[in-house]
């Protein structure tokens, strides 16, 4: 077991002092507008900040408001998500815009319970945009927390209740910012840089090894990348089934399409398919 009580002033003091001289320096850490740290939090789920930071900016150019997003039909969304990849992350941000025209509710909770928002971006929103303390853990946390101490990445319901237990009551936002970015720069998957951590007499994992990962299969012939091939091609105009699998050439494009549909991702009329109007 671990013991929060001892090690965690400690850890906050250090890691929090760590921050105050390699703060990444973040757009969407200069807003607390609700709509853009959504906008921001729904983006880096699976995209890598450096392209999330030219996106962010235009996305907010062109949609500047909940009301704005909203307004908008989910084919002008997607074409300007186009590029990002996991092309539903925009379905669900357009149909939150639309479930709340009159702005995003106050609390986590309440932001949890709208269409496609989850737990940790719920939670990221409270904090973000209004300091909350509220508990969520995205990879980053769960592998910083998880290797300073418990020796290894934590479970979700681990790194949830070790961040409960250290986060502190104020400034929680500066809190979260300063483990993920220790996430991102120290504490990396592969090889951390344990020599330059501030938190390295006390970590639990120094110097041992997390469960090898698997082998991804390379990117480009994954399902996800012909997806998004599959949008990409429809932002230029309405095209046939048949037209699209011979232009990408690859089998899989008639089961793909038939997911997007479904998902409400793309439509098919008079034979053609076409991002929604
Ligand atoms: S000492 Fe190493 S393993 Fe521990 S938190 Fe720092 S970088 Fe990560």
């Amino acid at each position: 077991m671990y013991d929060t009580r001892t090690a965690g002033a400690s850890f906050r003091r250090r890691l929090l002092a760590w921050y105050g001289r390699s703060a990444r320096d973040l757009p969407w850490r200069r807003t607390r507008d609700p709509y853009a740290v959504l906008v921001s939090e729904v983006m880096l789920q699976q995209t890598q900040v450096v392209r999330v930071l030219g996106a962010y900016s235009a996305f907010l150019r062109r949609f500047p408001t909940l009301r704005a997003l909203g307004g908008a039909s989910l084919g002008d969304v997607l074409r300007e998500w186009s590029g990002l990849g996991y092309n539903r992350r925009a379905r669900d941000l357009h149909r939150a815009a639309r479930a709340c025209p009159t702005g995003l509710p106050r609390t986590a909770a309440e932001l949890d319970a709208l269409p496609g928002v989850g737990a940790y971006t719920a939670g990221a929103v409270a904090c973000f945009a209004h300091d909350d303390p509220v508990a969520f853990a995205d990879t980053n946390i769960r592998r910083v927390l998880g290797r300073a101490f418990l020796g290894r990445t934590a479970a979700e319901r681990e790194a949830l209740e070790l961040d409960a237990a250290l986060m502190p009551r104020r400034d929680a936002a500066r809190w979260h910012h300063a483990l993920m970015d220790l996430g991102a720069t120290i504490c990396v998957a592969r090889s951390p840089r344990c020599a330059d951590c501030p938190i390295r007499a006390s970590c639990r994992f120094r110097g041992g090894e997390d469960r090898p990962r698997r082998r991804q299969a390379p990117f480009v012939e994954s399902d996800r990348y012909l997806r998004g091939a599959i949008v990409r091609a429809l932002t230029l105009g309405p095209r046939t089934v048949a037209f699209l699998g011979t232009s990408l050439g690859d089998a899989r494009v008639p089961r793909l399409v038939a997911a997007l549909r479904t998902e409400g991702l793309i439509e098919q009329s008079e034979g053609r398919l076409r991002l929604p109007g």
